[in-house]
């Protein structure tokens, strides 16, 4: 039997509980353990994947799923503000799951428990915002005008610009060969240690207020506690091993924490 209209909604708002109590609960794990991935890889969680196609097959889902929903969806989808929405999702999805692999550089191997995780999220992820997009977020008229609207796709952008900005930064720490760590410097970096994740957050947070769903929010939350622990492993460690590291530096908001 397919589950369609009001039961789907409610499963849709049970999927998103559901999202924030894993981006919680993994925010409560990984005080006590590194994510088994980068400068923490171990040969421990499974066998080691080449970084490029593990980044590309994980994160791929995100991308294809919605593209598929938005291509059965009916009336819904075909409104503007759903279908500018969902072009926010695939467009970051188009450079996470395509682009971003492209230009890894030397990443270390993803080790195969954290390659599974990442690809059930984005299944999970891309039907949960992917449905509610295409199929159940209604918007009044004129919305695309509303500041709500207009905030959000504004912190969306910011956002993605600071994150892709972020990354080549990083990238561009290293020679051509070398596999080692520096201490990144410029942009949003000279602000916090987790600079792309800030950009993340700030991106999906931007994405949850252009589109006021429970499913964005959940999205927004999971995306906040995840990265957000990271950048405090990446904080940590960073201070452990530089002694140079400056000390003004904030581990994911700018100026705040
Ligand atoms: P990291 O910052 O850990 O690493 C990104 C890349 O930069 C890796 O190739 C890493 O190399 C390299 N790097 C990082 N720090 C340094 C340094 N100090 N010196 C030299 N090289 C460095 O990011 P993640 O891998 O965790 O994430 C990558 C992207 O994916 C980010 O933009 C993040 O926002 C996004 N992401 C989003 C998630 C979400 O929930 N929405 C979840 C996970 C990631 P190496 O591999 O050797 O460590």
């Amino acid at each position: 039997r397919r589950v369609s209209g009001p039961e789907e909604q409610r499963l849709l708002e049970l999927l998103s509980y559901g999202l924030v109590a894993v981006g919680a609960g993994s925010a409560v794990l990984l005080r006590f353990i590194h994510m088994p991935y980068g400068r923490y890889s171990s040969r421990r969680f499974g066998c080691l994947l080449p970084a490029r196609p593990a980044w590309l097959l994980q994160e791929l889902p995100s991308l294809l799923v919605p593209i598929g929903l938005a291509a059965c969806g009916g009336e819904v989808s075909a409104a503007w503000p759903n279908r500018i929405l969902l072009g926010c999702f695939i467009v970051h999805y188009v450079q996470r799951a395509l682009i971003f692999p492209l230009l890894i550089r030397e990443g270390k191997p993803t080790p195969f428990f954290t390659f599974a995780l990442a690809l059930l999220f984005c299944v999970y992820n891309g039907y949960l915002q992917g449905r509610s997009l295409s199929n159940y977020a209604k918007y009044p008229s004129g919305w695309l005008k509303d500041p709500c609207f207009i905030t959000g796709f504004m912190g969306w952008l910011i956002g993605m610009a600071v994150n892709i900005h972020s990354d080549h930064i990083l990238r561009n720490l290293r020679k051509p060969g070398e596999t080692g760590y520096k201490i990144p410097r410029g942009g949003m970096f000279e602000y916090v240690s987790g600079a792309n994740f800030f950009g993340e957050i700030l991106e999906w947070f931007g994405f949850a207020l252009a589109c006021c769903t429970i499913e964005s929010l959940a999205f927004a939350l999971c995306t906040l506690f995840i990265l957000g622990s990271r950048a405090k492993q990446h904080h940590q460690w960073y201070l452990e091993k530089f002694e140079d590291y400056p000390k003004n530096r904030k581990i994911v908001i700018p100026f705040v924490y």
